[in-house]
């Protein structure tokens, strides 16, 4: 018998009616015979609500506390479910991160998950229980309480169904599958059937967060396939696996948008060796995410400027360590800008193609959208933007790139 996992994001659990509806869908996967692992989410907005609380609080939370308490909202979903499919008559049982044994590094709010124990799964399955598994949640070696980053439950499903060897892993969310461009925003989008693990990592390392960029690279590394679905209507949704021949090759599969970032620039910093070396590897060592980095030589003053993008969550210890270091290696000042995004595009075919970036700038350029950065890797160019120009500029490279519904 196949096993399946299969995870329920946060507006999938949102209500009571709708944990009822997701109940009814399990009872009758279950009544069909299949095996399944649920993973949920906490009801969405929760996990915003605990983060306010705690910066409430204070404007400094300890991250340990952080983690006890983000980690709570999909206790409270869990709970929820088991008891509804109780009342359908299937025996189902909630697991917290700690019950299933998901180990994490000690990484407070962006855990690693270092080993996924499945022996309390495996026998809940053989005695033919239904497990419901907290999503997003792990525990260090000290038995600290530890989460996976946002969106993390996708993590969570991918790493049980890789720990399980089950078939496959489905991703049931509010859109039934991964489009060309977020379909909220561009409603002309068109459905991807099959994408492979390369594109859809880097789709959702630029911003495109129907699946977190770590379950994705999770999926690769284990070779687990993932369905991405919607869990209001049925029908196929979009899949996600190894690169193979029946896939389109197109040279933009999608375009992604990122609001989460932030620019800081040091500015009028000496021009000699060492000094990108000492910012940056203060910045790794905090482990915050540098994206984008570029350097303006001044003229005559043997003084630059450097600006660089970190995420926006990350912005106030960043610029904790930045400032320090500015002031040893007598920068000028510190700048910074929030009101950023980054808008890419992705595809496999850009490794053939030539000409996509200029086509790509003369859009903006014809938009009247300014370009602060730029970087560019085999398969994704991505522009720094104003935050107010983001949803232009998404509209107009989608219509450019032939990625509406009724294109070709
Ligand atoms: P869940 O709560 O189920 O985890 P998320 O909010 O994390 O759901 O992800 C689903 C959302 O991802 C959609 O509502 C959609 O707005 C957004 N999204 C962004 N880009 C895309 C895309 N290219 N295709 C589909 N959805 C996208
Ligand atoms: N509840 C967590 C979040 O909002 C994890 C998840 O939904 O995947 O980020
Ligand atoms: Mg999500």
């Amino acid at each position: 018998m196949t096993l399946v996992v299969q995870k329920y994001g946060g507006t999938s659990v949102g209500t009571l009616e709708r944990i009822h509806r997701v109940a009814e869908k399990i009872e009758k996967a279950h009544r069909d015979g299949n095996r399944i692992v649920v993973v949920l989410s906490a009801m969405s907005g929760e996990t915003d609500r605990l983060l306010r609380l705690a910066h409430e609080i204070t404007a400094n939370p300890d991250e340990r506390e952080l983690d006890v308490l983000l980690s709570s909202g999909e206790r409270v979903t869990i709970a929820l479910l088991a008891m509804a499919l109780r009342n359908l008559g299937v025996s189902a049982r909630s697991f917290t991160g700690r019950q299933v044994g998901i180990v994490t590094n000690s990484t407070h709010t962006k855990a690693r998950i270092a080993k996924v124990m499945t022996d309390s799964l495996q026998r809940a399955l053989a005695e033919g229980v239904v497990p419901i598994v907290a999503g997003f949640q792990g525990i260090n070696e000290r038995s600290d309480v530890t989460t996976l980053g946002r969106g993390g439950s996708d993590l969570t499903a991918v790493a049980l169904a890789a720990g399980l060897k089950a078939e496959r892993c489905v991703i049931f969310t509010d859109v039934d599958g991964i489009y060309t461009a977020d379909p909220n925003i561009v409603p002309s989008a068109r459905k991807i059937k099959k994408l492979s693990y390369e594109e859809m990592l880097e789709l959702a390392s630029l911003g495109t967060k129907v699946l977190q960029a770590r379950s994705v690279e999770f999926a690769a590394k284990y070779g687990v396939p993932i369905e991405v679905k919607s869990s209001f209507r049925e029908g196929e949704g979009t899949l996600v696996t190894h690169e193979d021949a029946d896939m389109e090759r197109a040279v933009v599969s999608g375009v992604a948008g990122d609001r989460n970032q932030a620019k800081i620039t040091v500015v009028g910093v000496p021009d000699r060796p060492g000094i990108a070396a000492s910012l940056f590897s203060a910045v790794a060592g905090a482990d915050i995410l540098v994206d984008m980095i570029i350097q303006n030589v001044g003229y005559g003053d043997d003084l630059a400027d450097i600006s660089f993008t970190v995420p926006r969550s990350d912005l106030p210890r960043a610029m904790g360590l930045v400032q320090q270091i500015a002031e040893e290696i007598k920068a000028r000042t510190v700048e910074v800008k929030e009101q950023i995004a980054k808008v890419s595009l992705v595809g496999v075919g850009m490794r053939s193609h030539s000409g996509v970036a200029s086509r790509m700038f003369q859009v903006l350029f014809r938009e009247g959208i300014n370009i602060m950065m730029i970087s560019t890797s085999e398969i994704k160019i991505s522009c720094v933007l104003e935050e107010k120009d983001l949803d232009r500029a998404i509209k107009a490279l989608h219509k450019e790139f032939d990625l509406e519904e009724n294109a070709s």
